[in-house]
């Protein structure tokens, strides 16, 4: 094996996966991506309603969890992450969503420039081949990244929306163009059947390039700093440690947790706290593995007793024997879908300058960690806090690279997140209990009809609250010394490292996070071959 590359990247997930693209298309450059866990030869990876079976996956996921949470009474909360070629674009949900077009505005109003919605759309349209909406503006064709619509989806979708609508609620007819709010079936990374991940999309391809490596199973212990550039880095293979050279740059892209992992393991973040676990202090930045935060959200479930909605149960039997010969087939059907088929994105309050809240539409009941199949017929609402305003902290347990960090959202710290929450739980129950849903004679299973006072939501809150896996901001970028890298994502103080993943998000994005993560890394990839950025596009309305 070689030992030097130009360009090492240490984390093969979304991020990771455009960026080999990128940076070994020119011949001339030697690339190699590392990741820790497996290659994604697993059916389970590719299949899409299998989704449910990758979260706590014993080779697939890290098997993380929160720490004791303060506002929760102690609870402790699962964190499915994935540790496999492609990371979490080989285990997530596939809804595909970019983000209200403020938040990139607000991103370059924090003193990053050149990351406006103006200039980063040019990013998400250079990333998409989009099937319904190839030849709008806000879209893109030709790009490596397939977006399609629901191949079919489930006739409760028709109820939900008719339930919104009759509430008055926008109908919105494309919820990555200039104005995200309404509802409407949800588009996905989802290409004849089967999961369109970062390996899928911009690995397969061009995997036979010669100068791009690609190491699996493969753990990047610490980075090799020598006069404050970082020249090389150490990754354990099957328990041996191996030695890498970067001729131009180290590149992290191992997510919200990985990253400032790493960045700690070598010697940069807080000194004291370094210390203290032994690790001698490379260079002193604060603030990695601070601003953490992610979206929490809360399930309203419902049961019924009708069969339409997906779900295991003897009646519905035959129609699931069936539902499997048909994907196995036709690559058609509930197995070519990810239960997620409709969504919404509201404001709690009037007169806010963006919706607040997304509500996630399931046509079915919620699976549970021990079995990733929904048992039983009903269907369920999530209502998802897009803005957070609590922070938390990825920290060292302790030295040891192989030692899970960590991980403290502080979920809910923070009051007004609570009381954004409770009112989202009481406009999911108005739609959920609108007369379009009459013919379900559905039963509120979660929280209950006998919770109906704020206290007693408040309460349900606390003890079921989750996150929907979009971990943010642990490695900062800000136009301030103080942030961990700056507009261009060079590591502040260190010459040849840079951070692109969703880890260097300045603030959370309202909505799904994986498309931002792809736009990154695009943009990360003009940054590091230092060419020129594309025109930015203003669209008449
Ligand atoms: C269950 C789940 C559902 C989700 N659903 C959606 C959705 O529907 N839509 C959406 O837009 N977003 C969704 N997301 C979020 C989205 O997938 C992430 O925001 C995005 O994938 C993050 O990309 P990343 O490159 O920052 O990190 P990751 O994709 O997590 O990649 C990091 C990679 O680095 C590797 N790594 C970490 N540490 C090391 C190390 N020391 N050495 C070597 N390799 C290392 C990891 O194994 C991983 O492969 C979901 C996430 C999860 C987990």
């Amino acid at each position: 094996m070689d030992t030097t590359y130009d360009y090492i990247i240490a984390g093969s997930g979304t991020a990771g996966c455009v960026l080999a693209n990128r940076l070994s298309k020119d011949g001339a450059n030697s690339v190699c991506l590392i990741e820790a866990g497996p290659p994604d030869t697993s059916p389970l990876v590719h299949v899409p309603a299998a989704v449910g079976a990758l979260l706590f996956h014993k080779k697939m996921a890290w098997g993380y969890k929160t720490a004791p949470q303060a506002a929760l009474g102690g609870r402790e909360i699962p964190v499915p992450r994935g540790r496999v070629l492609g990371g979490c674009s080989s285990t997530n949900g596939m809804v595909y969503f970019r983000g209200q077009p403020q938040d990139f505005d607000d991103w370059s109003g924090m003193g990053n420039t050149g990351w406006s919605y103006r200039e980063v759309l040019p990013y998400f349209i250079r990333s998409e081949k989009n099937e319904q909406f190839g030849d709008s503006p806000y879209h893109g064709k030709d790009g490596p990244m397939v977006v399609s619509d629901v191949n079919r989806y489930n006739p409760l979708i028709d109820t939900f929306l008719a339930a919104a609508y009759s509430l008055g609620y926008p109908r919105c007819s494309d919820f990555n163009a200039a104005d995200p709010n309404g509802f409407n079936t949800r588009q996905g990374n989802i290409h004849n059947g089967r999961r369109v991940s970062g390996v899928t999309a911009y690995l397969d391809p061009i995997k036979y390039r010669q100068n791009l490596k690609i190491l699996t199973n493969t753990l990047v212990t610490r980075i090799i700093l020598k006069q404050g550039r970082a020249v090389g880095l150490e990754m354990n293979i099957a328990g041996a440690i191996h030695k890498l050279t970067a001729r131009r740059e180290i590149i992290l892209a191992a997510g919200a947790f990985g990253s400032p992992q790493i960045l700690m393991l070598s010697g940069i973040g807080d000194g004291q706290e370094l210390q203290s676990l032994g690790i001698v202090v490379q260079h002193e930045l604060r603030e990695v593995g601070r601003n953490f935060h992610d979206h929490p959200a809360i399930g309203i479930i419902m049961k019924t007793e009708n069969t339409e909605s997906y779900g295991v149960s003897l009646k519905a039997f035959p129609r699931g024997v069936w539902n499997v010969i048909e994907y196995l087939l036709f690559r058609r059907g509930p197995l070519a879908s990810n239960l997620f088929e409709a969504m919404g994105f509201l404001r709690t309050i009037e007169g806010l300058d963006r919706p607040d809240i997304q509500f996630v539409f399931q046509p079915a009941t919620r699976p549970t960690p021990r079995f990733p199949i929904p048992v039983g017929h009903g269907y369920a609402m999530n209502p998802v806090l897009l803005y957070p305003k609590s922070r938390g902290r990825v920290t060292l347990a302790s030295p040891d690279p192989h030692a899970m960090p960590v991980i403290d959202p502080n979920l809910l710290a923070e009051q007004e997140d609570m009381e954004t929450m409770i009112r989202a739980v009481r406009m999911s129950r108005k739609i959920l209990n609108a007369p379009a849903f009459d013919r379900y004679a559905s039963v509120e299973r979660l929280p209950g009809s006998e919770r109906q006072d704020d206290e007693s939501l408040r309460d349900y809150v606390r003890q079921y609250v989750a996150t929907v896996h979009h971990p943010v901001s642990t490695c900062r970028m800000g136009g301030d010394a103080t942030s961990v890298v700056d507009p261009e994502l060079r590591v502040r103080g260190i010459e040849g490292l840079r951070v692109a993943d969703a880890s260097i998000f300045p603030r959370i994005i309202g909505g799904n996070t994986n498309a931002a993560v792809v736009m990154v890394a695009e943009k990360a990839s003009d940054l590091i071959l230092g060419l020129p950025s594309p025109e930015p596009i203003d669209i008449a309305e």
